[in-house]
C-alpha cells in the first residue's frame, strides 16, 4: 500500500485495502481519488473516501454492500453509490467523461477512463489517484502534475475555460487556497479574474453558488476567503452592492473559541456556519432578507433563523430593561433558535444584554417543567387555556426561585390552582 495512505486510521486503510481486492475478484480497475488523496499528501485528515472504477460502479458497490453487510444508496442518474460501513461514508462513482455544451450548464457525461475522470476535475491538486489493484496497489495516477503543484502550494486550473464552465469553481479555488495557504497560479488568476468579469456566475443557479458558498463558511476561518472574494467582486451574487460585516464573523468566531463547551455540543450540528452567516448579513434589512431567503435553498430552521436575526434591536431593549427576571429572559429568548442567539449575543452592543443571552445559552433553555396537564387534570384543572397559564406560571417560578423537584413545582401550581379560584 502506498505510503501516503499509511497514515489513515487502522480501520479505514482495512476498508481501502478490502475494496481494492473485491475490485480484482471482480475485474474491475479501482482508484482511490479526490479530496482524501489530496488531504493524504499533505498529511491532514480526511475520511471521506471516494472511489472511481473503471466500469460499473453499481457493480462494485453492490459487492461490497454484500461482503460488508451495510446500507447502500444507488444513484441511478449519475451512476454511483454510496455505501454507510463503520461510520465512513464511501462513494463509488464509474469513471466518466464530462464535456460542456454552453457555459454553467451541467456537464454531459459519458462512461470514460480514471484518468478521463481525473482531467474533468476542478484543480490539479484534486486530480490524483492511487490504484487500489493489486497490479498496481499504491500506485499514483497523476497525469496534470497535482502532487507537484500541492508540494509548491499552486492551485492550477486544467484548462482556461474552467471557471466559465463552471463558475461554483471560483469558490473552490479561494476555499483551497485560503485553507492551505496556497496561492493561486498565474493563469488561474487571470482566469478567474476573466470570469468574474464577465459575469459569469449569471450562468449558474444560485443553489449551486450557495452550496460550495456554504462549504466556505463551513471552514474553520472563513475570513480570509470571504474577504478575498469581496476584493474580487464575486460575493454581489449574494447581493449586489452589499456590505457585510467581517468584524462580527470575527466576534462569533472568538465566541465560540472562548465557550468550547458550546462548540463541542453543536459540533455536528449545522449551528456555526448559519451563526457565522446570520453575522455576515447583519447589514441586511428585512427586504434584502426576504429576497435572500426567496432565491436560495435554505431549510426552514435556516431560513427563520435569517428572518429572526432582524428582532435584535427589540430584544436587546427587552432584555436591558432594569431588573428583569430570568423568567422574562426565557420567554424573550425560547422563540429563537441556538445561531441567532450566538449572533445575538455577539452583536449587542452591552453587557448586561450579552449576559442575558449567555445565561440563557448555558442554563435557561434547559428549564422545564416536571409538572405535566395529567398533573393539573388530577387536580382538578380542566385542559384549556387557564390549564396553560398555571403551567407557564408554575415555569417561572421554577426558573425565578430555582425550585428543585416536583414536589415544589406541585406546590406552587397549588397555590396558583388557589388564588385563581378564589374570587
Ligand atoms: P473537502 O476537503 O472540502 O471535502 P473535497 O475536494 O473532498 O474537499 P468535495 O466538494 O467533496 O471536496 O469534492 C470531491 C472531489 O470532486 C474534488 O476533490 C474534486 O476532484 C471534485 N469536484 C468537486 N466539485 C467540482 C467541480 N465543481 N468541478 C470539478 N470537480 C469537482
Amino acid at each position: 500500500m502506498n505510503d501516503y495512505l499509511k497514515q489513515l486510521p487502522g480501520p479505514l486503510l482495512k476498508i481501502i485495502r478490502e475494496i481494492g481486492q473485491v475490485s480484482d475478484d471482480l475485474n474491475l480497475v479501482a482508484f482511490l481519488v479526490g479530496g482524501i488523496v489530496r488531504d493524504c499528501i499533505l498529511e491532514r485528515s480526511n475520511f471521506d473516501v471516494d472511489i472511481v472504477v473503471e466500469g460499473k460502479a453499481r457493480v462494485l458497490a453492490k459487492a461490497l454492500a454484500g461482503r460488508w453487510n451495510c446500507r447502500i444508496v444507488l444513484h441511478k442518474q449519475f451512476q454511483t453509490a454510496t455505501l454507510f460501513y463503520k461510520n465512513f461514508l464511501i462513494d463509488i462513482s464509474s469513471a466518466r467523461n464530462e464535456t460542456y455544451d454552453k457555459p454553467g450548464a451541467l456537464p454531459i457525461v459519458q462512461p470514460g477512463t480514471v484518468a478521463e475522470d481525473l482531467f474533468r476535475r476542478d484543480f490539479t491538486i484534486n486530480a490524483l489517484a492511487v490504484c487500489l489493484n493489486k497490479r498496481h496497489n499504491g500506485q499514483l495516477l497523476d497525469p496534470l502534475g497535482g502532487f507537484s503543484d500541492l508540494i509548491k502550494g499552486k492551485i492550477r486550473i486544467m484548462h482556461d475555460h474552467s471557471f466559465l464552465d463552471d463558475p461554483t469553481r471560483i469558490l473552490r479555488a479561494v476555499r483551497f487556497q485560503k485553507r492551505y495557504k496556497f496561492s493561486l497560479s498565474d493563469r488561474t488568476r487571470q482566469c478567474l479574474k476573466l470570469a468574474i468579469r464577465s459575469n459569469c456566475e449569471r450562468t449558474v443557479t444560485s443553489q449551486r453558488l450557495f452550496v460550495e458558498f456554504k462549504k466556505i463558511m463551513k471552514e474553520a476561518d472563513p475570513l480570509p476567503a470571504l474577504k478575498m472574494l469581496n476584493r474580487t467582486r464575486f460575493l454581489r451574487f449574494i447581493k449586489p452592492q452589499a456590505t457585510f460585516n467581517y468584524h462580527l464573523v470575527r466576534s462569533v468566531q472568538h465566541f465560540y473559541d472562548s465557550n468550547p463547551r458550546l462548540s463541542v455540543l453543536f459540533e455536528d450540528e449545522d449551528f456555526r456556519w448559519l451563526s457565522y452567516f446570520l453575522a455576515f448579513i447583519s447589514f441586511f434589512d428585512a427586504d434584502a432578507r426576504n429576497a435572500l431567503v426567496r432565491r436560495f435553498h435554505f431549510t426552514k430552521h435556516e431560513k427563520k433563523s435569517i428572518i429572526d436575526a432582524l428582532y435584535k434591536e427589540r430584544s436587546g431593549k427587552i432584555l436591558s430593561s432594569r431588573n428583569i427576571k430570568k423568567s422574562r429572559i426565557f420567554k424573550e429568548l425560547k422563540k429563537f433558535n441556538v445561531p441567532t442567539l450566538i449572533f445575538f449575543r455577539c452583536a449587542m452592543p452591552s453587557q448586561d444584554r450579552k449576559e442575558g443571552i449567555q445565561w440563557y445559552l448555558d442554563k435557561g433553555r434547559y428549564f422545564q417543567l416536571s409538572l405535566t396537564g395529567e398533573d393539573l387534570k388530577e387536580m382538578g384543572v380542566s385542559p384549556g387555556h387557564r390549564m396553560g397559564e398555571i403551567l407557564s406560571n408554575v415555569l417561572d417560578h421554577k426558573i425565578d426561585y430555582n425550585l428543585k423537584s416536583r414536589k415544589a413545582e406541585l406546590l406552587v401550581a397549588k397555590k396558583f390552582i388557589g388564588s385563581i379560584e378564589s374570587p
